[in-house]
């Protein structure tokens, strides 16, 4: 039952991710479990629109095979580099025993008709010259074949190079000079896949963007946060690309799935995302967004919501009246300023929270209603105001 709903959660990802508009999804090994190889099955058979389905995989005959009969559109291999990877996961083998491997296993992809990522993993603490020699040997790998009795070349060479940061160890600056010089040897794509360890992860990938790599691999929460330091830069680019007001229902369908609560403070998505405590901020705010914000809520299909403290002002309390549907123009200013002198009151005594702020001005709505009503108005909209 749990096996069932799972896959069925698995496959609305992959369809709402296709929608979004990212250009590949990656799943796991097929050779990890017969659940997984079951799963990359039915996703692979779902014939998404936009989405290439990839599944990443070890750098071995056996792994690539089971890929290849799951139905993907291509593989990512990986293999260990550095010597730590070399001496304590893969038994000792040297560079020119990895290459071989590598080729051989490009190989046999490409004769299956998939596309072919090849990826060194531990990047930042491998060699420069082990490295850029294997992504080299990759990138222009060449079968000859004859046709009639003339010698043809077939360019087998991968269709992208991984570099991937698998500790978090890297710095923008060091990505930066590898991405550099990698560019100026490979003609294919270039993907980066960096871990957070050291908080640089999101900084890495624009630095890579910028040095030449061409894609970035990315989960759903790392998506976001990577989109929001893009979109200063690459707005157009990035609106036209992607379907952004379904950002929100995605992460909140995959946190739900994989029963993780999303952080308050996640950029554009988090609760706090565009709220604003200090009334100068909120006041400047309101009167042109730009001057505090540097995304927009609305390109997310989000509002601001301006969070209350001792520092709100009463611009910011006008402003959530109207969000919450009460009509601010038909509050007399007095009671606008009366009910944000009470917040206040109440911030210095306590934290607020967005519902006790809401409360106390639904609170002041219906007192207002209700002396409407005293003076001969429809007290029927007392009922549905509240
Ligand atoms: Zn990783």
């Amino acid at each position: 039952m749990r096996t069932s709903q799972l896959r069925r959660k698995s496959k609305c990802i992959a369809t709402m991710l296709s929608e979004f508009g990212v250009d590949y999804i990656e799943l796991t090994n097929p050779a990890a479990s017969p659940q997984s190889r079951d799963d990359c099955e039915a996703i692979c058979k779902l014939g998404l629109k936009q989405a290439k389905i990839l599944t990443h995989t070890r750098c071995t005959l056996e792994d690539a095979k089971l890929a290849c009969d799951c139905g993907v559109d291509g593989v990512d291999v990986v293999i260990g580099t550095s010597q730590f990877l070399r001496e304590h996961s893969l038994g000792g083998k040297d560079m020119v025993a990895i290459t071989k491997q590598a080729i051989e296993v490009i190989e046999y992809i490409k004769s299956r008709g998939c596309e072919v990522r090849f990826s060194s993993e531990d990047s930042f603490r491998s060699d420069l010259v082990d490295l850029l020699s294997i992504y080299r040997a990759v990138n222009t790998l060449r079968t000859a074949t004859t046709n009639r009795g003339c010698l043809k070349r077939n360019n087998v060479g991968v269709g992208r190079v991984g570099v991937a940061d698998t500790v978090g160890c890297a710095s923008p600056r060091q990505v930066y000079d590898l991405v550099r010089t990698l560019r100026g040897c490979v003609s294919t794509d270039i993907e980066v896949h960096f871990h957070d360890d050291t908080g640089c992860a999101v900084a890495n990938s624009f630095t890579a963007l910028e040095a030449g790599a061409t894609r970035i691999q990315t989960w759903s929460d790392f998506t976001k946060r990577k989109m929001a330091r893009m979109m200063p830069t690459s707005r157009d680019y990035i609106l036209s690309k992607y379907k952004l007001d379904q950002l929100k229902a995605i992460e909140d369908f995959v946190a739900e799935a994989v029963e993780i609560n999303v952080p308050f403070n996640n950029p554009i998505t988090g609760f706090c995302a565009f709220t604003h405590k200090a009334g100068i901020h909120a006041k400047a705010i309101l009167n042109s967004p730009s001057t505090y914000e540097i995304l927009k809520p609305e390109d997310f299909g989000l509002s601001s919501v301006h969070f209350t403290s001792r520092l709100t002002g009463w611009n910011a309390i006008k402003s959530r009246v109207d969000q919450l549907g009460l009509d601010a123009n038909s509050w007399p200013e007095d009671q606008i300023r009366q009910v944000t002198a009470k917040i206040k009151q109440m911030a210095d005594l306590k934290v607020m929270t967005l519902d006790e702020t809401d409360a106390l001005i639904r609170s002041f709505h219906l007192d207002l209603q209700k002396s409407h009503g005293q003076n001969g108005q429809n007290g029927e909209s007392v009922e549905k105001a509240t």
